[in-house]
């Protein structure tokens, strides 16, 4: 990790692209100038391949900034509320658009009922969501602090964490199964 926040994480999509990502702050955005100086592409990376690169034009770039908030509601009448618009949380753990689209199965099954006069389904679909997507906000905030926590107590349990995590093989699978989103039933009723 350079001082200016880049990083080298490797190959991009196409021949010879690299993704190459920058933290910015609240003031300034980590965008990138549109012509990469070899100097600065070199400085960026702590992997040794990206060294060997010069730098070129920036293909792409976009910007995002990590929060973790959840609606108070998923419905309100005959209104529903499904993915991102619902509920917003770090990318750590992989969860987000597969949420949205368990939200949208969800919904489904419920419309089919509303459509044939059975209005509660929408009050249905709102409480059964609700308590899924929030507890997977919940922990990815509890998640994404410990992670992005550089005190020396944080740093001491990241460093002894994974080899403990690693000898316990019910652990690991309770990890996997929840960052897999196989936790629980996606249930429609
Ligand atoms: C860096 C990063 C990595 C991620 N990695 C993963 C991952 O590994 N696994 C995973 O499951 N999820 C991941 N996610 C989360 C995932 O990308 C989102 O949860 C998902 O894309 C949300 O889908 P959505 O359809 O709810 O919202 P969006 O993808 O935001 O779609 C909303 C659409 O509505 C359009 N729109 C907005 N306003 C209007 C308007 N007024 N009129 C018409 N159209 C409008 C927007 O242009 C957009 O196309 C990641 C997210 C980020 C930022």
């Amino acid at each position: 990790m350079a001082s200016d926040g880049c990083r080298y994480s490797g190959r991009g999509p196409g021949r010879g692209a690299h993704r190459l990502p920058a933290r910015g702050t609240a003031d300034r955005p980590a965008l990138l100038r549109r012509d990469l100086p070899t100097d600065r592409l070199r400085r960026a990376p702590a992997a040794a391949p990206a060294r060997e690169l010069d730098g070129g034009k920036v293909r792409w770039q976009s910007e995002f900034k990590v929060s973790h908030r959840m609606a108070p509601t998923m419905a309100v009448g005959r209104v529903a509320l499904a993915g991102d618009a619902a509920h917003i949380h770090s990318p750590i753990g992989g969860r987000g658009m597969n949420l949205g689209i368990e939200d949208g199965y969800v919904f489904a099954a419920c419309a089919v009922d509303a459509l044939q006069g059975d209005l509660s389904r929408i009050a249905d679909y709102a409480r059964l969501r609700h308590a899924v997507d929030a507890a997977w906000v919940k922990t990815s905030r509890g998640l994404t602090g410990f992670v992005t926590d550089q005190s020396a107590k944080a740093r001491f349990l990241k460093r002894i964490a994974p080899p403990i995590a690693a000898s316990l093989p019910g652990l690991i699978n309770q990890a996997l199964k929840r960052g897999l989103g196989l936790d629980h039933p996606t249930a429609v009723r």
